[in-house]
């Protein structure tokens, strides 16, 4: 029994498709006695496995909350074996401030995992998840992307899990989706991810970084909603009437595990890239540099690589502050 304050009008075991909320005590300057509303669809036929699936866990990434509506609407309970739980926007608040962040109490959903009953309004949602959702959960995928600050390669993504057998699992999963890559990754940014705490309760996990700056087309959308829909077939959970998709290519796996990978720029100022993504790169190669716009005659600051490999993902956004991630080196490791 969880002791959230937050609550569900829906009810999870319940055959057929349903269309409801989980909703989170919030008190404003207009309204004193009011409720967040975060969507919530439960779509369910049967004994089966469930498939718990995350959008606008940051609010700057929208492929997830187009993604997972248009599949709520879509999909109907006769395809389905067993139960797929949708939350289209996880961070309700910041989905509708166009921010990665919450606008509420300047949290990032993304670090607030498990979260705690007391915690801030970001925690508290956290914690509904984290204690009601995830136990029923067989399969748990986060969607993300670059958000507005970043620019990345497509990809399905993953922590390097302790148990083997969970990581054969993730992998196979995360294969299923046809993204040009399946990504390894590590945190640099602190802890308390959704999927790194899934991850850790051995639940078959999967995060993504679909679109670039907050921008997409009908290709990136295309690649997440039928990406979506190989893995929950994959998981025996979702009927596919018309088949796989079938990607142009099969997925390379690579990752980004050492600290070095990631390159945090050492001076604020503007940034100017020197690599492209999909660009190779050797230690110690130029990748960036950063202007000084106050002091017109000093040489922009050269950034190297670190490591060899490639470049997954590189800063969107010009203005950069020191510490900034600018760009992460990745290598083919199968
Ligand atoms: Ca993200």
């Amino acid at each position: 029994m969880s002791d959230s304050s937050l609550f569900t009008d829906l009810d999870v075991d319940r055959d057929g498709k349903q269309f409801g909320y989980i909703q989170a005590p919030r008190s404003t300057n207009t309204a004193g006695w009011a409720n967040l509303f975060i969507p919530l669809i439960v779509i369910r036929r049967g004994d089966g496995p469930t498939a718990l699936l995350f959008g606008g866990n940051h609010g700057d990434e929208y492929e997830g909350p187009v993604t997972l509506l248009n599949l709520a609407r879509y999909i109907q309970p006769e395809q389905v074996h067993g139960r797929i739980i949708l939350v289209p926007a996880l961070n309700l608040p910041a989905v509708q401030a166009n921010t990665r962040l919450s606008p509420l109490d300047g949290r990032n959903m993304n670090r607030a995992f498990p979260g705690s009953p007391s915690d801030t309004i970001t925690g508290q949602i956290a914690h509904f998840v984290s204690s009601v959702l995830i136990p029923l959960a067989d399969v748990v995928v986060d969607i993300h992307s670059g958000g507005r600050s970043m620019l990345f390669l497509p990809s399905v993504n993953m922590h390097r899990v302790r148990d083997p057998r969970q990581m054969s699992e993730m992998m196979r999963l995360a294969l299923a989706w046809g993204a040009p890559y399946v990504f390894i990754y590590r945190d640099v940014a602190g802890g308390g991810l959704l999927p790194g705490y899934a991850e850790s309760l051995g639940k078959p996990t999967l995060g993504t970084e679909m679109g670039s700056a907050s921008q997409y087309g009908p290709a990136t959308l295309k690649l997440t909603y039928n990406g979506l829909c190989n893995v929950l077939a994959e998981a025996g959970i979702l009927k596919l009437p018309a088949g796989r998709y079938v990607p142009a290519e099969p997925s390379q796996i690579v990752a980004s595990e050492l600290r070095d990978d990631y390159i945090m720029s050492p001076a604020s100022g503007i940034f100017e890239p020197l690599v492209e993504l999909g660009d190779g790169v050797a230690a110690g190669q130029p990748i960036g540099c950063i202007h000084f716009i106050e002091q017109p005659s000093w040489e922009p600051l050269i950034i190297r690589a670190k490591t060899e490999g490639f470049i997954i993902s590189r800063r969107a956004i010009p203005l950069t502050q020191q510490g900034d991630c600018v760009a992460v080196v990745a290598r083919r490791i199968a």
